[in-house]
């Protein structure tokens, strides 16, 4: 309304999905697309584990079994990575909130700025599947970008195409056993946030077992609809 005002950040976004739904994959996407931030708790809690912080140093365990990190560590380091400047154009949240206690942190953040979360996308999957996506998943270390064996190579065998690197990681805790604990947090204590968000009037479910492609067009004519 008028100029002193703090800049909102805008959109809002949430990706909701069990492991392998392919957040990080459509985040990536909704990034280029959009100009949105991508905040996955994922990656700063890895970057925390390797930078050796008092949190990483919590995490790290947890982490590596499958299991969920404690709510105030996570809401902590999301916290801090939604106040830096760069979130004023928008973000896509990929892996938090992950727990009720997660949602209603985030919900006072918001609001405290009055700003509010403007859609919160679940990709809904044949958890079955999870396993060959999650097995099968490598990320570049040079750019970030994910790929898969089957269902995302690179063009050339352990090039990345978009920056050339050949430094190709896979993570510790994508392994089968792992991704059943894993599947089995996110129905314990994620999936309620499907109704969460229902009540909310903010949820958008979407068949994420198509082609890569065909999802991120979906998630791009929801974010059109709900930004404008
Ligand atoms: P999440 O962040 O939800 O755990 P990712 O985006 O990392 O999931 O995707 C998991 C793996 O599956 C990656 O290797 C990715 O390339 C691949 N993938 C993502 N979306 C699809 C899809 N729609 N079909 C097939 N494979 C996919
Ligand atoms: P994926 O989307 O493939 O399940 P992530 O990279 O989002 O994996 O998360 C990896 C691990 O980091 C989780 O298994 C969990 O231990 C921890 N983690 C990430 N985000 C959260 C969160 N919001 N709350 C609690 N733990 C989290
Ligand atoms: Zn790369």
């Amino acid at each position: 309304m008028d100029g002193g005002h703090t800049p909102q950040i805008a959109p809002v976004l949430i990706l909701l999905g069990p492991p392998g739904a392919g957040k990080g994959t459509q985040a990536r996407m909704l990034e280029e697309k959009f100009g949105l931030i991508q905040l996955s708790t994922g990656d700063l809690l890895r970057a925390a584990v390797a930078a050796g912080t008092d949190a990483g140093k919590q995490a790290k365990q947890i982490m590596e079994t499958g299991g969920l990190v404690n709510d105030e560590i996570v809401i902590s380091i999301l916290r801090d990575r939604l106040s830096a400047p760069d979130c004023i154009n928008g973000v896509v949240l990929d892996g938090f909130p992950r727990t009720t206690a997660q949602a209603e942190a985030l919900d006072d953040m918001l609001d405290a700025q009055g700003q509010r979360i403007n859609a919160a996308i679940s990709l809904e999957v044949d958890d079955v599947k999870m396993v060959v996506r999650i097995t099968g998943r490598f990320t570049c270390g040079g750019c970030g970008e994910g790929y898969h064996d089957t269902f995302k190579p690179t063009k050339i065998a352990g090039r990345c195409d978009g920056c050339g690197s050949h430094d190709m990681k896979r993570r510790a805790d994508d392994n089968a056993t792992t991704v059943m604990a894993r599947l089995d947090a996110y129905h314990a204590q994620t999936a309620p946030l499907i109704e969460y968000y229902g009540q909310r009037n903010t949820l958008q479910r979407v068949d994420a077992m198509g082609d890569i492609e065909a999802i991120s067009n979906e998630l791009a004519s929801i974010v059109e609809h709900v930004a404008a």
